[in-house]
């Protein structure tokens, strides 16, 4: 398998890029904010134990995101050339985890791939992407919360990866085709030391 993390703060692009790594590589996307989205849609017990960590801008925990991961990845990628960790993991916690889970099914994570933005365009970002889509948890008080959230908690895992050398910065600021170019020249240089 070839497994990728797409990291960064919200509104980075991670979406936007995985989409055009799954037609690229043919990778799976694995997206835990959309996994969540689901259950809450679905009115599912997760659901609501979901709805009410998103709807504050706070981490859902790490002991039951792992589990949902887990059982996610278990469900979908098997016999899968590859995945795209897309919001996991977000805190120290489940990236341990999820390079435990990975070790036990006999993978691993290949590269992070990191989008950098500012945080005054992440908010112009979100806040554009909110009165497009409705998401409820793109307004702006929220917003500063997850952002809160992202430095205090996720940000670390930038120096974790580094020091594993598996991070890979990318500006993440302007033309979505050069931004996804400057990843496929990570990848492929990647793929070529392999
Ligand atoms: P996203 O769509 O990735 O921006 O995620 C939306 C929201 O879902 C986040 O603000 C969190 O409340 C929750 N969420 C998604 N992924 C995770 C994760 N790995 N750990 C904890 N909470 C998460």
């Amino acid at each position: 398998m070839f497994n990728i993390v797409i990291f960064g703060a919200p509104g980075s692009g991670k979406g936007t890029q995985s989409e055009r790594l799954i037609k690229n590589y043919g990778l799976h996307h694995i997206s835990t904010g959309e996994v969540l989205r689901g259950h809450i849609k679905n009115g599912t017990e997760l659901g609501k134990v979901a709805e009410s960590y998103i709807s504050k801008g706070q981490l859902i925990p790490d002991d039951l995101m792992v589990d949902i991961l887990a059982n996610v990845f278990d469900t979908e990628a098997a016999g899968k050339k590859g995945v795209i960790f897309d919001g996991f993991p977000r805190t120290i916690a489940q990236a341990e985890a999820l390079e435990s889970m990975l070790a036990e099914r006999g993978s691993k994570v290949h590269a992070v791939v990191g989008l950098d933005v500012d945080d005054n365009e992440l908010i112009d970002r979100l806040l554009k992407r909110g009165q497009e889509t409705g998401r409820v948890d793109d307004n702006l008080e929220t917003i500063k919360n997850r952002l809160e959230v992202y430095h205090n908690q996720t940000y670390p895992l930038c120096d974790y990866y580094q020091k594993k050398n598996q991070y890979r910065n990318i500006p993440g600021k302007g033309n979505p085709d050069e931004i996804f170019n400057l990843i496929c020249e990570e990848l492929d240089k990647l793929a070529h030391d392999e």
